[in-house]
């Protein structure tokens, strides 16, 4: 058979072995066995340059890789603070793959720039954030780290009369920068990325669940950006952000949230308490494959002063001028992001926002934290003790005395299949780091994962 087959027929026959694999997903393992690893091997047999028809393509991608994938899609992954897609966000992924929209600018995609400033508008409403920030639809956390504080370098130096766009770093004000121990290892890439190295962060010290400790704070000035965190990826603890905001401001200093998972706190009122006044800081990233549960690769960099986003990411081409023309408010697609062609992937977003609504959102975040407190709590009665607060969805436990088994045990159960958990190393512990970010998790998905735990515990 020849490359014959339609784009429409293509799409059916993905769409029903997706089905088939969603269907199988919430029973099946979720760590894949040995020879289905080993089978992945007889995908690239093959010499390239042997025509393959596409539903002949797609059947052998079906089968052979997937049996290799790992359950993310399904209840029991509790790993990297993530959560499988929505129904409404995959099928609108689906979709919008169809329709492979550039969702450059307006022109390239209409509907894309629509769909891209409705969800922003909808997130900046849910968030409490002020409702002219810019909202930059990135591949996640780490680029909207990278992009917020572009817009932060940007910023902090036109402050001072330079012109960081034009004349680069190297005679520019001396930038500072403040982050705690426990600053996340994006925000030290973005950081380097950006021509700021890490050797030259002040660091400010923690408490004993990771927060940065607003009271031991270095002296702030008008060259500072403070860099801090809504949920720490071990504990969940958020910094105390609003009490940073406020010596940030009175110097004019530029605060940083990096809220991957932890900024949907802000979206339920049970936890939203715990990051208080971070609505008053200058930039926020956060993830939308995270705790929105999107598929991969979304995140959102919001900007309060969105010329400074927009200006970062300026791009200027004979065929549309330059992207810094736009009022900020009207800028979408690529005049707020680092890529230039780019997946629609408001799309996602708008679609798990419109399914979930309000209310939704708040009972995804609610439900998770129950059940990880129920995750906690079967932990303690197997003997282990909680390392963190459990103030939100994450999970640290160890076994006194034995901390060392935490690797193997964390091992074990990936390899039983019955759950994905990771081992750590956390404020000098070894550990076992648990999240429950999904909303297809169950109670029984979690007993589940319990029972295999207690299964490894028993056979060491
Ligand atoms: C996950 C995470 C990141 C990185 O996000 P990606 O979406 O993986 O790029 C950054 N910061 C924190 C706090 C995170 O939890």
């Amino acid at each position: 058979m020849t490359s014959s087959s339609t784009a429409a027929e293509a799409m059916a026959a993905a769409a029903a072995r997706a089905q088939a694999y969603l269907e199988h997903v919430p029973e099946r393992r979720v760590y894949p066995q040995e020879n289905a690893l080993r089978a992945l091997d007889a995908l690239c047999q093959q010499p390239l340059g042997a025509e393959g028809d596409a539903l002949e393509t797609i059947a052998m991608l079906d089968e052979v890789a997937g049996p290799a994938t790992v359950a993310s899609a399904g209840g029991r992954f509790f790993g990297l603070v993530v959560g499988g897609a929505l129904p409404a966000a995959l099928g609108a992924r689906v979709l919008a793959a169809a329709w492979d929209q550039i969702a450059f600018n307006e022109t390239t995609s209409p509907a894309a720039a629509q769909i891209e400033r409705c969800a922003a508008r909808w997130l900046l409403e849910l968030f409490g954030l002020p409702e002219d920030s810019a909202v930059g639809f990135v591949t996640g956390a780490t680029m909207a780290n990278f992009s917020c504080l572009a817009a932060a370098r940007r910023g902090v130096l036109a402050a001072q009369g330079w012109d960081v766009d034009a004349h680069g770093l190297w005679d520019a004000p001396r930038l500072r920068v403040v982050a705690s121990e426990e600053a996340h290892s994006t925000v030290l890439k973005a950081l380097r990325l950006l021509g700021m190295g890490v050797d030259a962060i002040e660091r400010a010290p923690v408490d004993e669940q990771g927060r940065m400790r607003a009271d031991a704070l270095p002296p702030l000035d008008e060259r500072t950006i403070v860099l801090t965190q809504a949920g720490n990826v071990h504990s969940g603890a958020c910094d105390p952000i609003g009490a940073v905001v406020e010596r940030a401001r009175a110097v004019g200093a530029w605060v940083h949230v990096d809220g991957a998972f932890g900024l949907w706190a802000a979206a339920a009122p049970s936890t939203r308490a715990q990051i208080a006044g971070f609505e008053a800081a200058d930039s926020w990233s956060v993830d939308a494959h995270k705790w929105l549960n999107t598929p991969y690769d979304c995140g959102m960099a919001i900007c309060r002063v969105g010329a400074h986003l927009q200006h970062a990411m300026t791009a200027t081409a004979p065929s549309f001028g330059s992207t810094a023309a736009l009022p900020p408010r009207e800028a979408v697609g690529s005049a707020l992001t680092p890529e230039f062609s780019r997946a629609a992937r408001g799309v996602e977003v708008w679609a798990a926002l419109r399914s979930l609504g309000r209310d939704g959102v708040a009972a995804l975040i609610e439900r998770c934290c129950a059940l990880a407190r129920r995750f906690g709590a079967g932990l303690e009665r197997l003997g282990f003790e909680l390392l963190n607060e459990m103030t939100l969805n994450q999970i640290v436990a160890t076994l006194p005395g034995r901390e060392e088994r935490c690797e193997r045990i964390a091992s074990d159960v990936r390899f039983s299949g019955e759950a994905w958990i990771d081992k750590t190393r956390w404020r000098g512990r070894d550990a076992l780091r648990i999240s429950v970010s999904s909303w297809a998790t169950t109670e029984a998905d979690i007993d589940r994962a319990l029972r295999a735990i207690e299964t490894a515990l028993d056979g060491r």
